[in-house]
């Protein structure tokens, strides 16, 4: 049995219940086998069996009180995944389908992600499978400020620098922030990313997600000659990336035609692109009164219950809710109706049967760990400006977020050509990610 296979099998018997995880680190593995050919010395150092497991896992309870006085009990979760080119760095995310697979299998992406940023940040990920929809906001405060009085004793600006996901957005970032100020007395900002303006946060993070996908989706596009404009984009989510992507999009003359939630889809044929509708992405997002159903009323478009965008003719499709939102069928629709580039704003949207028939009909997909990488790279920048006490404008942030994606795309080009996968994006981000932090780790020795 080839290293490759070996440590798979052996990573499977390992974590038999983590669909997800094994998903994740399939994907990695087998776009590896030139890059492990070329170093056969990898397999002595168990460099593959070292990266897949990570450094710390850390689990623990979080105790609240609800608006009536009943106590609830979560489970909360931080993966310190790989530490070798810099701090722990990923976000956290409270969704009840959080388990620790998810969370395994976000670290593990967030790793490679993290390296191919150019940037001095490792991989973590963290979060809880408490439920913040229909929360009230002193729910919300009380299950943040417990959740950190244990996080607390595990980050630090040097050591791990938690930021938001699905769930997590300015709000609770501030609250978690509040308590972790309060538990140390002291006035460490750098420990968390994705911060409102007033104590820290970056301008241009919460567009910073969905503008780096647009703009690595233009990369390829220029790549086949051809431009944004005109283009047809069909999304899925209307959260923080979703809404990055619809302001972008507009910007390089592009239209998204649709945005989803849980319980269906809105398809607006004229597009999400005046200032009305992408602001009520927002409403949707932060209010516990505005619905995704209230879109259609609002605008005079339609609201297809209990369905996925998928169906709609697009020229590019960009998920951006969850993992596994592209089955098989799906992206077979998808290549139907005329739609040849995935952009994945979400992390690990595309199934691995629907990337292989995506791909080997023709298709390209821009894999999550590269196309998303935007919202990282600024949390970095955020560290950067809080180390410094000083802030850059919208425009210096929005030109370096630019040239790190089209430096993302430089990489995993090269990379793929290098050893012998052509323009295959999905190979060059796993191979350019690995190649950085392996250098890393053998050089700092067996420490991890
Ligand atoms: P968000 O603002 O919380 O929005 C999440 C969106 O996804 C909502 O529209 C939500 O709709 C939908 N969603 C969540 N779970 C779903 C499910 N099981 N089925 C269908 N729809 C679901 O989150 P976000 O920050 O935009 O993150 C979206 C994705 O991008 C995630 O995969 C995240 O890991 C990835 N990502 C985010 C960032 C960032 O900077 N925020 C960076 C890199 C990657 P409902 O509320 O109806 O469920």
């Amino acid at each position: 049995m080839d290293y490759i296979q070996q440590v798979l099998t052996q990573t499977k018997e390992k974590n038999v219940s983590e669909p997800e995880f094994l998903q994740a680190v399939e994907e990695v593995l087998e776009s590896l086998k030139p890059v492990i050919d070329a170093h056969p010395e990898y397999q002595k150092l168990a460099i593959l069996e070292r990266l897949i497991e990570p450094e710390r896992v850390i689990m623990f309870k979080v105790p609240w009180v609800d608006d009536q006085g009943q106590v609830q009990v979560n489970r909360g979760y931080r993966v310190q995944f790989n530490g070798a080119i810099g701090p722990y760095k990923g976000g956290l995310r409270f969704h009840p389908s959080v388990y620790l697979g998810i969370i395994k299998f976000l670290g593990f992406e967030q790793v490679f992600k993290n390296s191919l940023t150019g940037l001095p940040i490792g991989g973590g990920k963290g979060g809880s499978d408490f439920n913040p929809q229909g929360k009230s906001d002193q729910e919300i405060m009380r299950f943040c400020q417990s959740f950190m009085n244990e996080l607390y004793r595990h980050i630090g600006p040097d050591v791990d620098v938690p930021a938001g996901d699905i769930g997590v957005g300015g709000r609770e970032i501030g609250y978690l922030y509040g308590q972790y100020r309060k538990i140390k007395g002291a006035y460490q900002n750098g420990v968390l990313t994705g911060k409102p303006l007033a104590f820290g946060g970056s301008l241009i993070r919460p567009e910073a997600t969905g503008y780096g996908a647009m703009y690595f989706a233009e990369q390829i596009i220029n790549e086949k000659n051809d431009t944004m404009e005109g283009k047809t984009i069909v999304v899925s989510g209307y959260g923080n990336v979703a809404w990055g992507v619809c302001l972008k999009a507009r910007d390089m003359g592009a239209k998204v035609i649709s945005i989803s939630g849980r319980d269906g889809y809105i398809y607006d044929e004229d597009g999400i692109t005046s200032d009305e509708k992408i602001d009520f992405l927002v409403k949707i997002r932060t209010s516990n009164d505005v619905k995704l159903e209230d879109y259609a009323k609002e605008f005079g478009c339609t609201f297809i219950a209990n369905q996925k965008p998928w169906s709609l003719k697009a020229d590019i499709a960009i998920p951006c809710a969850t993992q596994n939102e592209i089955s098989l069928e799906e992206a077979k629709v998808l290549v139907s109706n005329g739609v040849t580039l995935i952009i994945e704003g979400a992390n690990m949207p595309t199934t691995k049967e629907a990337i292989e028939y995506f791909t080997s009909n023709g298709g390209i997909i821009a894999p999550g760990k590269a196309a998303n990488a935007g919202g990282v790279a600024v949390s970095a920048l955020e560290m950067s400006q809080n180390s410094m006490r000083y802030s850059w404008t919208s425009q210096e942030v929005d030109e370096k977020l630019k040239q790190i994606m089209i430096n993302i795309h430089r990489s995993c080009k090269e990379a793929s050509a290098k050893y012998g996968y052509g323009y295959n994006l999905i190979a060059g981000a796993n191979i350019a990610g690995f190649e950085k932090v392996v250098e890393a780790m053998v050089a700092q020795g067996i420490a991890y």
